[in-house]
């Protein structure tokens, strides 16, 4: 496996950054995590405009221009042979002495690309079963719209999912709702059959694959509603899912050992699935 690393395409094990890379010292970069299918980057565009914004909110300087990284992009998938999978892009503010104010102009940031295959064949049997999602106080910052690097509470709350036999955490606010869920966006299908998704803000990431299942709830002209919905909403629902460029849309089929539904994937959320595959295809 093969890494773009600051110019260079190195073997994985060769592949570092500095121990002074602002990156490793404070969190201080930013990622997207890009789907590749048949080879191709799936909405690349939309992932290039997250990743600007989460740059110019953070003010780290753009590491090269825009068809200069969509290259690299795909040089990297085409060296690692990638057919069906993901390609990661992580852009930190460079490499410097440890300070915590920025380091002085014209600092490079630094850029890490790597690209691997999933199973797609694998991944359509969990959507098959479902999974389970278990709920955890949402502990991050107040800034999560910005996808940076500094993922400590997701990794915890994954951990505690994992913990309980579960595949994914939904991240619940003070007010008791669901903000989203530790590495995806929630939805609930309400009893009356309307799609309910938190709006944007600065308490969820605004993640591409909930703005193409909007796309394509409003094509189908499907009922929905982009407003915040409570844990006891979501133990209620008809059905329940989570979207991100990883698993797609994810059936989820328990919530806190509660089953969703009758506690098989639903339909909604399964034919969204199948629109948004045939969505990827030809994007
Ligand atoms: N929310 C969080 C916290 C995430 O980490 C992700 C996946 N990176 C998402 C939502 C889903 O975003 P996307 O559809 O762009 O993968």
């Amino acid at each position: 496996r093969i890494a773009y690393v600051n110019g260079r395409y190195l073997p994985r094990e060769e592949a570092a950054v500095s121990i002074e890379d602002r990156g490793y010292q404070f969190a201080d970069g930013v990622y997207e995590v890009c789907e590749v299918r048949g080879g191709r980057l799936v909405d690349e565009r939309r992932h290039m405009a997250r990743l600007d914004r989460s740059l110019s909110e953070l003010r780290i300087a753009r590491p090269m221009s825009a068809a200069a990284l969509s290259l690299v992009m795909r040089e990297t998938v085409r060296r690692n042979r990638v057919h069906d999978g993901i390609v990661y892009l992580q852009v930190t503010r460079g490499v410097a002495p440890r300070d915590f104010p920025f380091p002085p102009d014209g600092t490079r940031p630094s850029v890490v690309v790597t690209a691997r295959s999933n199973d797609l064949s694998r991944l359509e049997r969990v959507a098959e079963e479902g999974i389970a999602v278990v709920t955890a106080p949402d502990i991050r910052w107040q800034r999560v719209d910005i996808k940076s690097v500094a993922l400590l509470p997701n990794v915890l709350a994954k951990q505690a999912a994992r913990d309980q036999g579960a595949r994914e955490a939904w991240l619940v606010d003070a007010r008791g709702n669901v903000t989203e869920g530790a590495s995806s966006n929630a939805w609930i299908v309400s009893r009356d059959g309307v799609l309910i998704t938190r709006p944007l803000g600065r308490d969820i990431l605004p993640g591409i694959t909930r703005s193409v299942v909007l796309d394509l709830v409003k094509a189908q002209g499907l009922k929905f509603e982009e407003r915040a919905f409570t844990v006891e909403e979501a133990y209620a629902a008809r059905e329940a899912f989570v979207t991100s460029a990883s698993q797609i849309v994810m059936p989820v089929v328990s919530i806190d050992g509660k089953p969703v539904g009758n506690g098989a994937p639903g339909l909604v959320a399964t034919a969204l699935r199948k629109d948004y595959h045939r969505y990827a295809e030809i994007v």
